[in-house]
């Protein structure tokens, strides 16, 4: 049984899907008005991670991934500029230009990492008009506000506010940035919409004049459009926890009056040697530039798999480096298991490891605990069974082990001409082709090299 930590309730419950037939799951995407960072990216494999969990226990989605194109202000509560105006205006091009070159990097990179797009991708500037519909429906009932700037939620018709953050209202009026609009009822109340100045980029027609919505809004609608009113999973990073996913509930529930999400899934942060990743500081860093400096995207998934999603994780290149030695060494370890065919598994062995892999993932998408499992399970005499099963677990870890390869270091002992023929040779063996299996042997003993197969896998030595 799948159990996944609610942060709702602070505890790991049970995984039961609404519909049995169809997990119905949406998780914040960016905003797309710069490149993604390795610590947006690690939230993205966390989502990419879920996915893959529920997929490996038989369970179909329903995924949802919005694109933040308009709305989201610099700062997270209503102050600030437009995120995308702000770049359009840096760059000299128009949002449309900023919005489509960043999304495409965005996904670039989803390719890279082996994350898997969701199955609904869901653009703010598509759904502006049921944002407006959606606001309507707030104010005529009575639980939104309209100000000279704009309409403001209204927070004190949501008893529930701060339920998942537990926050209370009061604390966080005293956090609260200096007010500048006198006209809320309430410091913590919220813009659904904002009323643009004429030299705003991005704005549109609306009941209440020229503007453009709130960022919190966009997730209101976009995830109740696709998955109606009450969806399985919520997913995003845990910096979303007290505002934006307690003003995404109080805007579900207060026009519903039911509950809205069953499970909200937040991933940690990634810090960069031990702090904040930030411009200043000159460590915020992109996939591009990891493999600039000679990294795979994947030595980076790797990276973040090795860490559970509830805990900081802290990017140094050190521990890059870590990993990037890491999985070469498995990859190569997987390979000899690739190639044999002479030692086979017993079922029960097979199995004791598929079920210890199970239980890992299935307790709180404990990714680091099931890589332990794999990495004792290919010490195991080398057998294509084992080889099969890795790939089985391939698709929770999404590290393509099937492009499992010999290790360099040997490879560069007896060169590509040999390195061929030793799969040659695995694949007529595979194949009961066993005369052609000697052949093989016999171009590799003319080229100056014997070949063994021992229960560590394939040695080659020279002769
Ligand atoms: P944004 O584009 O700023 O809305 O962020 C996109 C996603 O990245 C959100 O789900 C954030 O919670 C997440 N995020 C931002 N910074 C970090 C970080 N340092 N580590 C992990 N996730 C992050
Ligand atoms: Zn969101």
């Amino acid at each position: 049984m799948l159990k996944v930590y609610n942060t709702l309730s602070r505890k790991k419950e049970d995984f039961v899907a609404i519909d049995e037939n169809v997990v119905r799951m949406y998780s914040c995407g960016p905003t797309v008005y710069s490149y993604a960072h390795i610590g947006n990216l690690r939230t993205y494999i966390f989502m990419d991670l879920i996915r893959k969990v529920l997929k490996y226990n038989g369970l179909k989605l329903k995924g949802v991934l919005n694109i933040t194109d308009v709305g989201h202000l610099i700062y997270d509560s209503d102050s600030g500029e437009d995120k995308m105006a702000l770049a359009a205006k840096k760059e000299q091009k128009s949002p449309m230009e900023i919005a489509e070159y960043y999304t495409k990097v965005f996904f670039d990179d989803f390719e890279k990492l082996n994350i898997e797009r969701p199955e609904i991708i869901a653009k703010a500037t598509d759904h502006i008009g049921e944002m407006i519909e959606y606001v309507s429906k707030l104010l005529e009932k009575g639980i939104a506000y309209e100000t000279s700037d704009g309409i403001y939620f209204d927070i004190s018709k949501f008893e529930n506010y701060g339920l998942l953050s537990g926050i209370n209202l009061d604390d966080q009026i005293a956090g609260a940035r200096v007010e500048v609009n006198t006209e809320k009822r309430h410091p913590a109340d919220f813009a659904l919409w904002k009323k643009a100045e004429p030299n705003h980029i991005m704005q549109w027609e609306s009941p209440w004049g020229m503007g453009y919505p709130g960022w919190h809004i966009e997730c209101s609608v976009m995830s109740q459009k696709y998955l109606g009113t009450f969806f399985d999973i919520h997913s995003g990073g845990v910096d979303h926890i007290p505002i934006h996913h307690e003003n995404e509930i109080a805007q579900n529930e207060a026009l519903t009056g039911e509950k809205s999400v069953n499970y909200w899934l937040h991933g940690e942060f990634m810090l960069v040697d031990g702090g904040k990743m930030s411009k200043s500081l000159g460590n915020v860093y992109t996939i591009s530039q990891l493999e600039e400096k000679g990294y795979s995207p994947l030595d980076f998934r790797f990276f973040c798999l090795n860490a559970h999603y509830r805990k900081k994780l802290n990017f140094t290149f050190e521990g890059m480096t870590a990993a990037k030695v890491s999985r070469e060494r498995l990859l190569a370890s997987i390979y000899q298991h690739k190639i044999a065919d002479t030692v086979k598994t017993d079922e029960e062995v097979l199995n004791n490891y598929r079920q210890q892999f199970v239980d890992a993932i299935n307790d709180d998408i404990n990714i680091p605990l099931a890589l332990g499992v794999l990495f004792t399970m290919v010490k195991e005499p080398k057998s294509i069974d084992i080889y099969n099963l890795c790939l089985e677990f391939d698709k929770v870890l999404g590290l393509s082990l099937d492009q499992a390869e010999a290790d360099k270091d040997d490879t560069a002992k007896y060169g590509e001409n040999v390195a061929k023929l030793i799969e040659q040779r695995a694949q007529a063996k595979k194949l009961k082709n066993f005369a052609l299996a000697d052949e093989i042997r016999a171009k590799i003993n003319a080229l100056g090299f014997n070949i063994a197969d021992t229960r560590d896998g394939v040695k080659v030595t020279k002769i």
